[in-house]
């Protein structure tokens, strides 16, 4: 079969693989479309010390369903798709028995693997091998191009779980890609209606202004944290980081109000200085929030399909021959655009 190969420091390749043999419990997806994630983008720079050259990279996939499980579900219940069926794919595959999988936390498992991710080929290929309880049907309506955000929307969804207080207060957002937009959506549902959107790419604060966005600051022009306080006297209620780096971390920190929340999601560097002497002070409340739970893909998958969140307009559709030129163009200059999908 045919697949992206990650062959080499900031190359993809098109190569072939062997058609993957499916286990008792998976199932066989001849693939439909595959987003580009982030991640995969960290890897192809060689800053993913968990995705090495030779790898196939991939994980936001969308299939149809071409083998079923040999293995009986583990409840009386039929599998809720067949042969045909077209799904989408959550690839975070738990190990069910460390005690964060034994009460939900699925995310923070001690041992999951990831479809694309150490030695576990992912989803830029015609064929993946997926857990069968990992796939869900769609429904017809819902067309490739925007099903293949319920994976990258439900990093959103699990987010916003876990800031703490009910109203809806102020909130910053550092970073307008997709995680920083899909949040932006997100918030806008969840009532929030001060909402300051943080980036240096001037086309990606026109998708967050067309998205609700209140107010767009871009730090060539000027000095956020400053601008955010200006907006909300005192500093924002909540800070989202959605691309975790030293600059980034001292911005959020430095956004917030005293008792305000910094949600920590993205993960460009892993150590940062941060001044904690105003964590410490002013009572910031540090949160990192990673991946998401079943019930938190099952919630960004109806949102998708309920219509209320749709970066399409900004989704790109190209085939798998054109990977390597899509990677490189997502991490030099992506424009406005939100999201590739690679077809086969
Ligand atoms: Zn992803
Ligand atoms: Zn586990």
């Amino acid at each position: 079969m045919k697949a992206l190969i990650y062959s080499d420091l900031k190359t993809m390749t098109l190569g072939t693989r062997p058609i993957p043999e499916p286990e008792p419990d998976q199932v066989l997806l001849k693939v439909r479309g595959t987003g580009i994630c982030g991640s995969d983008m960290a890897g192809f720079l060689g800053l993913s010390p968990r995705r090495q050259p030779g790898l196939v990279l991939g994980h936001e996939a969308i299939g149809d369903v071409v083998k079923m499980p040999t293995a009986a579900p583990d409840y009386s219940a039929e599998w809720p798709f067949q042969i045909g069926s077209r799904v989408v794919v959550n690839p975070v595959t738990p190990c069910g028995r460390c005690l964060a999988c034994r009460t939900g936390k699925v995310n923070i498992c001690e041992s999951w693997n990831l479809l694309g991710l150490d030695n576990v080929d992912g989803a830029f290929a015609e064929y993946v091998c997926i857990r069968a309880a990992n796939v869900f049907p769609l429904p017809d309506s819902l067309p490739d191009n925007r099903a293949v955000m319920v994976e990258p929307l439900a990093n959103g969804v699990h987010l916003f779980t876990l800031i703490t207080g009910s109203a809806p207060g102020s909130l910053v957002i550092y970073g307008a890609g997709t995680q920083g937009c899909l949040m932006l959506s997100l918030a806008r549902l969840l009532g929030y209606r001060d909402i300051a959107i943080v980036d240096l790419n001037a086309d990606r604060l026109e998708v967050a202004k067309r998205l609700g966005a209140t107010h767009l600051i871009n730090p060539r022009t000027a000095d956020a944290p400053a601008e955010v306080r200006k907006l909300f006297p005192g500093g924002a209620d909540v800070a989202v980081d959605a691309h975790g780096n030293q600059a980034v971390r001292n911005a959020c920190v430095a956004s917030v109000r005293k008792g305000g929340q910094v949600m920590l999601l993205g993960l460009h560097e892993g150590n940062s200085q941060v001044d904690f002497a105003t964590v410490v002070r002013n009572e910031i409340r540090l949160q990192g929030s990673y991946a998401f739970t079943e019930a938190d893909f099952a919630r960004s998958k109806a949102l998708i399909e309920s219509g209320d969140i749709d970066l399409s307009p900004w989704t790109e559709t190209l085939p798998l021959e054109a990977g390597h030129e899509a990677f490189t163009r997502l991490t030099t200059d992506p424009g406005a655009v939100m999201k590739i999908m690679l077809t086969v």
